[in-house]
């Protein structure tokens, strides 16, 4: 059976990911690691989501940044605030990606997983060519460790299976950092 380790941003955008590869017979974990998420109380909430949905349909979850706050979002900020000013879908974003896959290649590949995979790409506001290159850098740099699955996660209906089972879980009004929220103010 194929293990796949996936990347999930939040309950919303994984939901029909998880059914398909639940119907569809792979060895998923799921692997939260948002440290773009702001403010906690927002970090907090999407995680608890995303965390009792894998208990209710009994797939693994790995919470990576689950110790620090501050320390992880501080991180990932000062790696990112150059960009403070670019818009949404632009090369903030294409770091924001990076970041977040890096450290799911990392978790992978040093845990035997055949592939790793991202929730990211499920929505339509996000750009898929940016998430695709951004799997594939991450990927490269464990050459010996699991590979990058680039499928698309909007198509086969998913897309709309998507929209279905969101309805169940709280959705946010923006994409997650604070930047993305000044933009939805
Ligand atoms: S808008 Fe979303 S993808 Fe872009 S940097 Fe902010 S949290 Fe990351």
């Amino acid at each position: 059976m194929t293990t796949v380790l996936l990347h999930s941003c939040c309950a919303p955008c994984s939901a029909a990911i998880l059914e398909w590869l639940q119907d569809n017979n792979y060895a998923t974990t799921i692997f939260f690691y948002n440290p773009n998420i702001f403010p906690q109380e927002e970090y907090l909430r999407r995680k608890e989501e995303i965390v009792r949905y894998a208990a209710q349909i009994g797939v693994p979850i790995v919470d990576y940044d689950d110790s620090d706050w501050d320390a992880e979002h501080a991180c990932w900020k000062e790696g990112l605030c150059h960009l403070a000013s670019e818009p949404e879908r632009g090369a903030r974003c294409l770091e924001c990606f990076r970041y977040r896959l890096l450290r799911a290649a990392q978790y992978a590949s040093q845990n035997g997983f055949d592939c790793f995979t991202t929730t990211l790409a499920s929505s339509r506001w996000k750009d898929l060519n940016q998430i695709i290159a951004a799997g594939n850098w991450a990927a490269s740099q464990y050459p010996d460790g699991a590979t990058f699955w680039d499928r698309n996660w909007r198509k086969g209906g998913l897309y709309e299976r998507r929209n279905e089972l969101a309805k169940q879980f709280y959705n946010q009004q923006y994409c997650g950092c604070e930047y993305s929220m000044k933009n939805n103010k």
